[in-house]
C-alpha cells in the first residue's frame, strides 16, 4: 500500500511524555513555568468568542507582534517576512516539502536533531551527514558542493549539545552552500547571539523559531519562520490552509508580547543552567558549555544508560541519546531549581 520509503523508515520518536503528576521530567526541553497568565486571557477571550469559524490563514495578528518584535533587531522586517506554523516541525517540514524531491539530498550534522533524518525519509531523500568535529565545529565539508543538495539544516544552539555557530561562521557557510539554509534556532532565546541578521543579505537563509521552549508553549504548538518576502510567499503555498489554530494564535501572539515574563523566566533557566553544570561537574561528569535549556554530559565511569535507568527507575526523566559512533550520553533538561536539586540528590544516593 506505501510507498517504499515510507515502509522502509522507523519513523520519529519523541521524547517519553508520560501521563500523571509524579516524575521529574527533564528529558523533552520544556520549560519548567508555566507560561505568561496573558496567554490563558488570550485563550479565554477567543473560547468565549466561539469557535465556530475557521481562524486566520496566515495568522496575521503573530506575525505583527512579531515583526514588531524583530524588527527592533532587524528594522527590514515585517509581517510578510513571517510565515506561522503548528510548532516549529511543522516549519520544517513545510520547508522539506517545498524544497526537496525523492533522490535528492539533505544535508545536516550529527549529533543534531533527529527529525531531519525522518524528513527527508518521508521525502525519500537522501541524508548527507556531516559529524561535528570534537569541538562542535564543523568542517569545510558542510559546504562543499553536490549536484543533488537541495537543503540544509543546522540547529544553532544544537541539540543535544548546545553549542553555537557564530552567526560570522553560519554566515560563510550559507554563502558558500549551493542550496538553501535552514537555521533551526528552537533555543536561540537561551544563547548570547542569533543569525536573524543573515536573512536581509541572503534570500536563501531561512530561520525557525518556536514557542515551545522559552515561552512555556509546548503544549500550545506554535513557530514561525523568518526569510525574505519572495521566500515566505512559496513556503505559504506548501502548508495547510489552517495549520494554527484560533487558540494558538491567540495565545502565541500573547505571550511575545509579555517580554516581562519573557526576560524573568529567561534569567531563571539561564542561573539554573549555570548551577546545573557546575554541580554536574563537581560530581566528576563530562560537560559541553550549554547556550540552550539543556546540558549534554556523560557521567563519570561511563554507562549513561544504566545511569538514565536507574534516574528513571527513581522517577527523574532524563534524555538518553546513542548517536553511535559520534558516541552517546545523557541530555538533561534545565528544570526548576527544586527539580535540579532532587535530580543531584538522587546522583548523590547512586554515585558509589
Ligand atoms: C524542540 C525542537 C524543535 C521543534 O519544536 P516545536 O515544538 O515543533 O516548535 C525544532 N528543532 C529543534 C532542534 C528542537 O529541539
Amino acid at each position: 500500500m506505501f510507498r517504499s520509503n515510507i515502509v522502509a523508515m522507523t519513523g520519529y520518536t519523541p521524547g517519553e511524555q508520560p501521563r500523571g503528576e509524579d516524575v521529574i521530567k527533564l528529558n523533552t526541553n520544556e520549560n519548567p513555568y508555566p507560561c505568561s497568565p496573558t496567554v490563558k486571557a488570550a485563550i479565554g477571550r477567543v473560547c468565549q468568542a466561539g469557535l465556530q469559524k475557521y481562524p486566520d490563514p496566515s495568522a496575521t495578528e503573530f506575525r505583527e507582534a512579531a515583526a514588531e518584535l524583530l524588527a527592533s533587531e532587524l528594522p527590514a522586517i515585517t509581517p510578510e517576512w513571517i510565515l506561522c506554523g503548528n510548532g516549529s516541525d511543522d516549519l520544517l517540514t513545510i520547508i522539506t516539502r517545498a524544497l526537496v524531491d525523492s533522490g535528492d539530498h539533505i544535508r545536516f550534522p550529527r549529533p543534531s536533531y533527529v527529525l531531519y533524518d525522518t524528513l527527508a525519509a518521508i521525502q525519500g531523500a537522501e541524508c548527507d551527514v556531516v559529524n561535528f568535529q570534537a569541538d562542535w565545529t564543523l568542517s569545510e565539508r558542510f559546504a562543499k558542493h553536490c549536484d543533488k543538495l537541495r537543503l540544509a539544516f543546522l540547529a544553532n544552539p544544537n541539540s543535544p549539545s548546545g553549542t553555537v555557530l557564530a552567526a560570522d561562521d553560519v554566515a560563510k557557510i550559507a554563502t558558500a552552500l549551493p542550496c538553501p539554509l535552514v537555521v533551526d534556532e528552537a533555543y536561540v532565546d537561551f544563547a548570547d547571539g542569533n543569525c536573524l541578521s543573515l536573512v536581509a543579505d541572503n534570500e536563501r537563509v531561512i530561520i525557525t523559531r518556536t514557542l515551545s521552549k522559552s515561552y512555556a508553549l509546548a503544549g500550545l504548538r506554535f513557530g514561525f519562520a523568518v526569510a525574505q518576502p519572495q521566500v515566505i510567499a512559496e513556503l505559504g503555498k506548501v502548508k495547510d490552509s489552517y495549520n494554527c489554530d484560533a487558540l494558538a494564535i491567540a495565545g502565541a501572539t500573547a505571550a511575545i508580547r509579555d517580554r516581562a515574563w519573557f526576560d524573568r523566566t529567561r534569567a531563571a533557566v539561564l542561573a539554573t543552567r549555570a548551577r546545573l553544570l557546575a554541580e554536574l561537574r563537581a560530581r566528576g561528569f563530562e560537560c559541553v558549555d550549554s547556550q540552550a535549556n539543556f546540558v549534554w554530559c556523560q557521567p563519570p565511569g561511563g554507562a549513561p544508560r544504566a545511569l538514565y535507568e536507574q534516574l528513571k527507575a527513581a522517577g527523574i526523566l532524563v534524555r538518553y541519546m546513542d548517536y553511535g559512533d559520534c558516541g552517546d550520553g545523557l541530555r538533561i533538561t534545565v528544570g526548576t531549581d527544586a527539580q535540579i536539586d532532587a535530580l543531584l540528590a538522587k546522583l548523590d544516593d547512586l554515585a558509589p
